[in-house]
């Protein structure tokens, strides 16, 4: 089979593999029918992420057709259209029985990092049962695709953990596929008010469709007085970081309010400035995470119910043997336009 192949910092190919095998009997594997490119993905080829071997197959989204089952998997069949999910979750260890599932003592992020991924015509799922969710029929193939990974974290990490509640004023920071996916979820809870801050008028302008009902861009607006003046100098209930960089967890200390939910959601390559100076008084809370995909047989349920539309975040489509292509134009996202890309095989 073809498959996107890992070759050390900044090399890629698209080249051929053998296909997967069962290894444990809790093991499927699924044909890929589509899948896309994550900004984990790019942090991967810049080599930030050193647990990523050469010769490792990346991808961690996808949905496909289930081609083979261990034979201890009872929920699974052959045949079965699934989502792949980013998480893997044994469902039995220390962290699962939390439902803390990013941190499974046998799975967590594991796919394109440290077991083989799902940019590939076919890949290997440990603990299926567990790892994968079977797609109802009718559901929009490319909003399923959304829910691998992005919704769930933007739900989960952003919405969920920044605890926003009906009436809240809330400030996303990053208004990337993560930051418009807490959009999104964002208004299973009814926000008076949705802020977007971003620094890419094309970014700030799908947000609006999205749902924002403020957008602010701080390369030619004082991000700190226009929240004064939207919240009469109170500041935003609930902050949510999208980007990961010091300078948009530095505008969420600016603007939380006393009483305040910062949540986490960017990946930081870097330390940030804490203001416990000026914080420390303020009552609020910061929250971090990865993922648990806990949320993901839920968000199922409103994406078929037509409640929310995932699949609005798609901007570009390829085959998937043309993957190489696709990395070029997603790694050029603010002149190419690019929120998610979806790779389909043949
Ligand atoms: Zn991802
Ligand atoms: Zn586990």
């Amino acid at each position: 089979m073809k498959a996107l192949v890992y070759h050390g910092a900044g090399k890629k190919r698209w080249e051929e593999k053998s296909l997967p095998q069962l290894i444990e009997s809790t093991d499927a594997i699924v044909r890929v029918i589509k899948t896309t490119i994550c900004g984990t993905d790019l942090h991967i080829l810049k080599g930030d992420v050193p647990t990523v071997n050469e010769g490792r197959i990346l991808g961690h989204e996808g949905i496909g057709i289930v081609e083979a089952v261990g034979e201890s998997v009872r929920n699974i069949k052959v045949g079965d259209k699934v989502i792949i999910s980013c998480i893997t979750v044994c469902g039995s260890c220390h962290y699962c029985k939390r439902q803390l599932y990013s941190h499974c003592e046998d799975g967590g992020w594991i796919l394109g990092h440290k077991i083989d991924g799902t940019q590939a015509e076919q890949v290997r799922i440990p603990h299926a049962d567990n790892s994968l969710h079977r797609l109802p029929a009718g559901v929009d193939e490319e909003a399923a695709l959304m829910l691998s990974d992005i919704l769930p974290t933007g739900l989960e990490i952003g919405v969920i953990n920044g605890r926003v509640q009906p009436g809240h004023t809330i400030a996303l920071i990053g208004s990337g596929p993560v930051g418009l996916s807490a959009l999104l979820a964002s208004q299973f809870y009814s926000p008076a008010h949705i802020i977007m801050i971003d620094t890419d008028e094309n970014r700030l302008r799908v947000a609006q469709q999205f749902g924002a009902d403020t957008i602010i861009n701080p390369a030619r607006q004082n991000v700190v007085e226009e929240i004064q003046k939207l919240t009469d100098g109170i500041g935003v209930d609930v902050a949510i970081e999208c980007v990961g960089i010091p300078a948009t967890f530095k505008i969420c200390q600016d603007i939380i309010a006393a009483g305040g939910y910062i949540a986490n959601v960017g990946v930081h390559g870097k330390s940030v400035e804490l203001h416990l100076e000026d914080l420390w008084i303020k009552n609020i809370t910061i929250t971090t995470g990865l993922v648990n995909t806990n949320s993901t047989p839920l968000l199922l349920k409103s994406v078929q119910s037509g409640k929310i539309s995932p699949e609005k975040l798609v901007t570009h489509r390829y085959l998937l043997s043309q993957i190489e292509t696709a990395y070029e134009v997603f790694g050029n996202a603010a002149q190419e336009k690019v929120l998610k890309i979806v790779l389909t095989a043949e």
